[in-house]
């Protein structure tokens, strides 16, 4: 399987700050990644990138086989993209910017495109720069899936809809997914919207990719140790992969990475005392990797 997006070391700042500051990542052909960040961990940035909207500092980024900041117009054809915050042609009914859009592509589904009109209940005569947010979202949605692209980013795409946009948009995307070749980056800080429709999820933390995997590796990876110190009182402890740690009553809690049953074991045995595991759900790895 190739790789529609391929990213090497890259790197990128604003004047003195670093936002991306080596990034590794391969987005496999036909994969729906979730790039999850808490704000301002550089998910914008990064997808700007991919998409030849800013230069790279630094690195190698590919999409298609082409460097990003390059891409011929025949690879953009093969993006849908819906950003943050974009409102095109505001005096414009959102029925005209249909229309206009499907102008400039020679293959356009306006079955599916008039199917999500109609499910997602969008007035088409009323102008773009009186939708609401969420209605705006529905709208660069529809419009980045009429052309049918073999690549769709979307920047925080569930951010303004209300939960029952955010159920059909799901929905949409995996149907989406299975029915043609389509790969999907998408950028979230809504661990639950991710966990139902990614197949991998990437961490950007401190400007790299601090993780990419399945969620279950994730979740397989990042354990929360309970350690029973019956005199309140922790004994000092050096962990590889130790996240977070915080005494409670007379319970040590631990987040670790890296965790395997050798380790517990080992635990057990350095403090001589007992020692559960736990899973996280991905929202407290999310938090505990945060930190
Ligand atoms: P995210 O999408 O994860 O919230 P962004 O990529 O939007 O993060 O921003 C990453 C950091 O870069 C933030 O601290 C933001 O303030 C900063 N930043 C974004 N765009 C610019 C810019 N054009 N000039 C200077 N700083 C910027």
């Amino acid at each position: 399987m190739s790789n529609v997006i391929h990213c090497e070391d890259v790197k990128k700042a604003y004047g003195r700050k670093a936002v991306l500051n080596g990034v590794f990542l391969d987005v496999p052909e036909g994969s729906v990644i979730g790039l999850l960040g808490k704000n301002g961990a550089g998910k914008t940035t990064l997808l700007k990138c991919v998409l030849g909207l800013l230069k790279t500092d630094s690195g190698k980024m590919t999409v298609f086989g082409e460097g990003s900041w390059d891409l011929s117009n025949k690879a953009k054809a093969l993006i849908g993209y819906v950003p943050q915050g974009y409102r095109p042609y505001p005096w414009l009914q959102a029925g005209r910017l249909i229309e206009y859009t499907a102008s400039f592509y020679p293959h356009w589904n306006a079955a599916l495109v008039d199917r999500l009109v109609r499910e997602w209940d969008l007035d088409l005569a009323t102008r773009v720069e009186v939708l609401s947010e969420g209605e705006m979202q529905k709208l660069l949605i529809i419009l980045a899936l009429g052309h049918e692209p073999e690549l769709l980013v979307f920047d925080e795409p569930v951010a303004s809809l209300d939960p029952v946009a955010r159920r059909e948009f799901l929905k949409t995307i995996l149907e989406v997914v299975s029915e043609r070749k389509c790969t999907i980056f998408f950028s979230t800080h809504i661990t639950s919207d991710l966990e139902r429709v990614a197949d991998t999820v990437a961490v950007l933390r401190s400007g790299k990719i601090d993780f990419c995997g399945g969620l279950d590796e994730l979740k397989d990876e990042v354990k929360r140790i309970r350690v029973h110190c019956p005199t309140g009182a922790l004994p000092p402890l050096v962990m590889e992969g130790l996240v977070n740690s915080y005494v409670r009553g007379q319970q040590a809690i631990l987040t670790v990475r890296g965790y395997n049953e050798g380790r517990r074991q080992g635990l057990e045995k350095a403090l001589g005392v007992k020692v559960d595991v736990e899973d996280l759900n991905l929202e407290e790895i999310f938090l505990e990797m945060s930190r």
